[in-house]
């Protein structure tokens, strides 16, 4: 560490040509395309493994083989960052991206802290589970789904004995089956809505456990005195209240995209319901409206990994472009390309009202 002219302390300087903060399937292919390129490419990530929320899906995964359909997540995870370091460019695990100075260079803890400076960011920083107030949530066995799975698939520990999901979604669904997999006891999956919101595949899974799902049914409380022994909850169309005799409870309500660094660095932000919250604005190539600032993956908008990959990938290319390093005719051969893509993975029911918000953002963008 150095010591300026005043006594400031001055920090270890760095430089790159792009970096991608966040090492899921966003950035790993992100930075895969800027490095095949010969561009001095970085991916920093506070995890001590690359993969983004892959390192902890041991289902296999649908969609088309180009996406690893097929394969289990983790699986997917190590292939990306195989192909990305082959590629060139330099994995830094456990290196967190902790802002932006005015300047557009960031500030990183990794075993000390620096500075970086890069010519492209790509922000590829994944999202966050949603969670609610409500009577005992700040009680210890209370917890995001993901953070079971995590527990159980990362780490090797049971979070309880006897749990109960909020949720019923396809997160809600996979980490139930994930928890009987693990040797818990899912005492049942509570869903406020009249029907199930995941993939029938991953219902019928549940339900051939023995799983109870059961809907119209609201969590109104947990109970317990140094963690949890009972989850209250709300039969909406009878009026009366079951207990569930649980000590864990995993909230699967959906994810949030975790856009801060965007905002930190003035992208303009957006509100976007159907991409899960705010977002940094972006083109239909993933550029926000700060030259050199791209974003991709579930920080974009939360969807799928296939659709991080993909939007991933536009990003370097995207990038690679403004840096001049591709040809605008080759770059526009590519992101057509990766569009069509994009277009048919959202195809599907539920990815029609995602690809009609994602185009609404690119029709208004506007450079400041
Ligand atoms: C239970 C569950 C099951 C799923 N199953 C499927 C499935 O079957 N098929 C499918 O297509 N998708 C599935 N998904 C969704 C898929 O995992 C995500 O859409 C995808 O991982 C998003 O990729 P990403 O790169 O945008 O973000 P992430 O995978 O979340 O990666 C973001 C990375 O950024 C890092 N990061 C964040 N902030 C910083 C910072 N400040 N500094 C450094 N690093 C940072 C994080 O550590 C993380 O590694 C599932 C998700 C869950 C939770």
């Amino acid at each position: 560490m150095d010591t300026g002219q005043e006594g400031r302390m001055r920090l270890p300087e760095e430089s790159c040509t792009l970096v991608a903060v966040g090492a899921g399937p966003a950035g790993l292919c992100a930075a895969r395309e800027a490095a095949a390129c010969g561009v001095r490419t970085t991916v920093l990530d506070e995890n001590d493994k690359g993969g983004g929320q892959l390192i902890k899906q041991i289902h296999r995964f649908f969609g088309s083989r180009e996406h690893g359909a097929g394969k289990r997540g983790f699986e997917i995870a190590l292939e990306l960052a195989e192909d990305c370091a082959n590629a060139g460019a330099e994995i830094r695990l456990n290196h967190r991206v902790l802002g932006f100075f005015e300047d557009g260079r960031l500030l990183v803890e990794g075993d000390f802290i620096y500075v970086l400076e890069a010519k492209a960011v790509v922000l590829a920083t994944g999202a966050l589970e949603r969670s609610f107030p409500f009577p005992g949530w700040t009680l210890p066995g209370v917890m995001g789904a993901g953070a079971a799975q995590t527990l159980v698939n990362v780490h090797g520990v049971l979070p309880g004995k006897r749990a109960v999901l909020v949720g019923s979604g396809n997160v809600g669904l996979i980490v139930a089956y994930q928890l009987l997999q693990a040797g818990m006891e899912v005492v049942g999956i509570l869903e406020v809505e009249d029907r199930v919101g995941g993939y029938e595949v991953h219902e019928s899974r549940v339900r051939r456990e023995g799983v109870p799902i059961y809907l119209r049914h609201r969590l109104l409380a947990v109970e317990g005195l140094e963690g949890v022994e009972a989850v209250l909850a709300k039969d909406l169309e009878k009026g009366t209240v079951k207990r569930f005799h649980a000590d864990t409870l995993c909230l699967a309500v959906g994810m949030i995209p975790q856009a801060e660094l965007a905002s930190m660095r003035g992208c303009r932000m957006v509100f976007v319901r159907e991409l899960g919250g705010f977002i940094p604005w972006h083109d239909g190539d993933m550029r926000t409206d700060r030259p050199g600032v791209y974003v991709a993956g579930d920080a974009a908008g939360v969807e799928e990994a296939s659709i991080a990959m993909d939007e991933g990938r536009l990003a370097g290319v995207a990038a690679l472009e403004d840096l001049g390093a591709l040809s605008p005719n080759e770059a526009r051969k590519r992101k057509e390309e990766l569009k069509r893509r994009l277009n048919l993975l959202r195809g599907g029911a539920a990815g029609r009202p995602r690809a009609m918000a994602k185009e609404r953002l690119a029709a208004g963008w506007r450079h400041r």
